[in-house]
């Protein structure tokens, strides 16, 4: 597969300026998240790739050639959209098969069946090869939507929200899944969502968007722990990090804001604080606390009780820092 790369890519519908200036590096086999809101250019930047979209400005290169002027087939990139687009009269076997009989990759037919065979297996649903499309469960259909991009063997793979409409439990084993081809296949994955865990777990490197601007680039571990603003510190970990003036806490402080993680608040000396509410989880216990009229949430013993209106200290560890616009104080 290879290497992407977008040099102050910028596009605007009318006065909406969807993707301003973006510039970043996709590494041959890196599971690349695009992390971000409804509205922050997640779906543009992966269309402006996959050549669904014209440039207004900058450069994309894919395997280190230009593409400016090449159509969508042209760049070999694989997509894979949150609503499957299944053809319903074909088996599984047909719709897997579909891509790679294009007159374009024109692949034998005894290649083919080797192919979809393999990637069934990948997906886990080669008992279901006979089935019509229209005979599967949602899950079903989106693992046979992510098989036709998966069959082909391009530069890269893009996938918009992919398992999105799925449920819960099914999005937990894809994920699993999603991961586990990336490590097998060795591929080179796009990978747009607004959902923390799926960047969190899947991604090599998650980027995050804040209105059509690349705010942070790193690993999920850089972005987490060293966040560049309250907006991108904002975007990950749950329960959300708590953000207060640093003035409540005792002591000298590098910046007016501080932001504490739920697992980073100590619970015995400080401030005192007092009990919401608290939500048992089983493995976790969330506390709700006021402090001074501020509402905050840290995580505590799950086999303590805890009463409602009572009173607790809490002293901060590990705090993060922001300036007043919500900048990053290092
Ligand atoms: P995301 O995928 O992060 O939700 P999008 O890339 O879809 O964000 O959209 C970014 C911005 O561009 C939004 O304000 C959206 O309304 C706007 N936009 C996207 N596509 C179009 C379009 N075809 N015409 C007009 N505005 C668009």
């Amino acid at each position: 597969m290879a290497e992407v790369t977008l040099n102050n890519v910028s596009k605007a519908y009318g006065k909406t300026q969807a993707v301003a200036d973006i510039s970043m590096t996709i590494e041959d086999g890196a599971f690349v998240v695009l992390l971000g809101p409804t509205g922050a250019g997640k779906t543009t930047t992966l269309r402006l790739i996959s050549g669904l979209e014209k440039l207004d400005s900058g450069s994309i290169h894919i395997g280190g050639r230009d593409v400016g002027d090449d159509t969508p087939a042209q760049r070999d990139v694989a997509m894979v959209f949150q609503q499957y687009s299944l053809y319903p009269h074909l088996t599984v076997r047909d719709n897997l098969a579909f891509p790679l009989r294009s007159p374009i990759l024109k692949t034998p037919e005894d290649v083919i069946a080797q192919k979809v065979q393999t990637i069934a297996e990948t997906l886990q649903i080669p008992h279901k090869l006979d089935n019509k499309a229209t005979e599967l469960s949602g899950g079903e259909m989106q693992r046979v939507s992510i098989g036709r991009a998966l069959v082909r063997d391009p530069q890269i793979y893009l996938m918009d929200e992919p398992l999105s409409s799925l449920d819960a439990k099914l999005r937990a084993d894809l994920r699993v899944e999603l991961k586990r081809i990336h490590a097998d296949l060795g591929a080179t994955l796009l990978y747009v969502t607004h959902d923390q865990v799926e960047a969190m777990t899947m991604a090599t490197h998650i980027g995050v968007l804040e209105n059509g601007r690349l705010v942070q680039y790193g690993t999920p571990r850089e972005v987490y722990e060293d966040p560049a603003s309250i907006y991108v510190a904002s975007r990950l970990g749950s329960p959300r990090i708590n953000i207060l003036p640093a003035a409540l806490f005792p002591g000298n402080h590098k910046g007016d804001q501080i932001g504490l993680r739920p697992e980073n608040i100590q619970q015995g000396d400080g401030i005192e604080a007092t009990i919401i509410r608290s939500e048992h989880l089983g493995d976790q216990t969330r506390l709700h606390l006021d402090l001074q009229g501020h509402a905050i949430t840290t995580l505590t013993d799950p086999h303590q009780d805890y009463a409602d209106n009572t009173t607790i200290k809490i002293s901060p560890r590990d705090p993060l820092y922001f300036d007043a616009t919500g900048g990053r104080v290092a």
